[in-house]
């Protein structure tokens, strides 16, 4: 169905229970909203700005804002279809072992003084199945980072996690853990990589979910995934317990098999950010890469379909804008929230 015919959808009218039950949207009915097209897209961007508003909105804070540090990079031993940081793939990416503790105390400084108060260690590779001498010299980081900087939530994105390591992380109290199932799990070996299993990722969140880590699991939109298996992975996210869920927009990198990849439409983007806000009304939910670079004029209306947070100050392998202009966006976004909300 597209609810051209009668104006707003009927199943828009249907995801409007959301907004006055705050419970997730029934997957039958994300599946119809995903079919709608043209102006009436606008109408369920609008319902998720709404929903954001009512069960998602942050008091005193505005938008959920972070930054990550590429501590470790490239050198990976798997086959990440989108990432330059392969080893499979011949992408142009800087290559360097985990970064010493004094870089990365810069790097969340500069950031810090900026009034970002998340920040997140990021490594390439497989993860931690043991604790090793690399990953205590990390924790060592997360302990001096807390230390130097009162109030920064340190984060970490380490690949996947053995028991143990994801314990040490729990006493060193990690503020979120990030690691992403990238699509809807029945398409990880084909869309993403081969060389580990979405299985071993799933089995890392429900690891973190025992050690009490907050969980930051998103995904990429772009990789060859069609809308249904969107909602799939939007679905499949419900059945993890998550904290944050980080939605990215491929940024087709020359040197790896996505190389010239052609962005969605538009309005499927917007489509997924806003089914996302319905099934998971009050998580917090954050445009990452592909922001600024692939989104430009409308990382605003993405921002309005139903996001509350974003990742600033750069990427892993790709650069981000002024952390002022970001600044700037989020007073204009706020314009479009319920005073208290803001
Ligand atoms: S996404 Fe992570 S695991 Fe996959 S190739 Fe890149 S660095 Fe390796």
């Amino acid at each position: 169905m597209t609810g051209t015919k009668t104006g707003i959808g009927e199943a828009v009218r249907k995801a409007y229970e959301v907004l006055e039950t705050g419970e997730p949207l029934a997957r039958e009915v994300a599946m119809e909203l995903a079919a709608l097209e043209g102006e009436d897209v606008m109408d369920l961007a609008s319902l998720a700005n709404k929903v954001r508003n009512r069960y998602a909105s942050l008091p005193g804070e505005g938008l959920h804002s972070c930054s990550i540090v590429n501590a470790k990079s490239g050198v990976c031993a798997e086959n990440c279809r989108f990432c330059a940081q392969s080893l499979h793939n011949t992408a142009d990416v800087e290559q360097y072992s985990l970064l010493d503790a004094g870089n990365i105390v810069e790097a969340a400084g500069e950031v810090y003084r900026q009034g970002v108060r998340r920040f997140g260690i990021v490594t390439s590779g497989y993860g931690y199945r043991k604790i090793n001498p690399e990953f205590l010299r990390i924790v060592r980081m997360i302990d001096l980072l807390q230390e130097t900087y009162p109030g920064l939530q340190v984060c970490a994105s380490l690949g996947m996690l053995g028991e143990e390591p994801a314990g040490m992380l729990a006493e060193h109290n990690v503020a979120h853990y990030n690691i992403n199932i990238q699509v809807s799990p029945g398409r990880y070996g084909e869309l993403i990589a081969d060389t580990h299993a979405v299985g071993d990722r799933i089995e890392t969140i429900r690891l973190l979910n025992r050690y009490g880590i907050p969980v930051c699991c998103g995904g990429i939109l772009g990789v060859g995934e069609s809308m249904e298996d969107r909602v799939d992975f939007i679905y499949a996210l419900q059945e993890l317990e998550i904290a944050v869920i980080p939605l990215n927009v491929l940024v087709p990198i020359d040197g790896t098999p996505l190389q010239g990849s052609v962005t969605p439409a538009l309005t499927d983007i917007v489509k997924t950010f806003a089914i996302c806000r319905l099934a998971h009304p009050g998580t917090i939910i954050k445009f990452a890469a592909g922001r600024e670079t692939v989104m430009k004029d409308f990382q605003g209306l993405l921002m309005l379909s139903g996001a509350n947070g974003f990742l600033t100050g750069g990427y892993l392998t790709t650069r981000g804008r002024d952390m002022q202009d970001d600044r700037r966006l989020m007073q204009q976004l706020a314009l479009f929230s319920s005073p208290q909300a803001v």
